[in-house]
């Protein structure tokens, strides 16, 4: 019972990375995720490749503060490049 309590699929282990990136994610869900990347090579990888567009967005945004949408509009697009890659 306790495993299907703390078990979570690739759809919520996204959501959680995404959430975590803005530190909207709760203590709890991000115990769940690192669980979940212990065993979860695509999501480990789709974790890695977030928080490095997080960092290079955060960069940037030192010289050019980006406004929200094309914050949003370069994730999508990173986000599809992601998927050709995962294809
Ligand atoms: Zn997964």
């Amino acid at each position: 019972m306790m495993m299907n309590k703390i078990m979570m699929d690739c759809e919520k282990a996204h959501t959680v990375c995404d959430k975590s990136q803005y530190k909207e994610a709760t203590v709890w869900e991000k115990i769940k995720l690192k669980f979940h990347l212990i065993f979860c090579k695509i999501c480990k990888k789709y974790t890695a490749n977030n928080t490095k567009l997080t960092k290079l967005i955060k960069s940037n945004s030192v010289f050019t503060p980006l406004p929200k949408d094309a914050k949003e509009k370069i994730k999508s697009n990173f986000k599809k490049e992601l998927a050709k890659l995962n294809d």
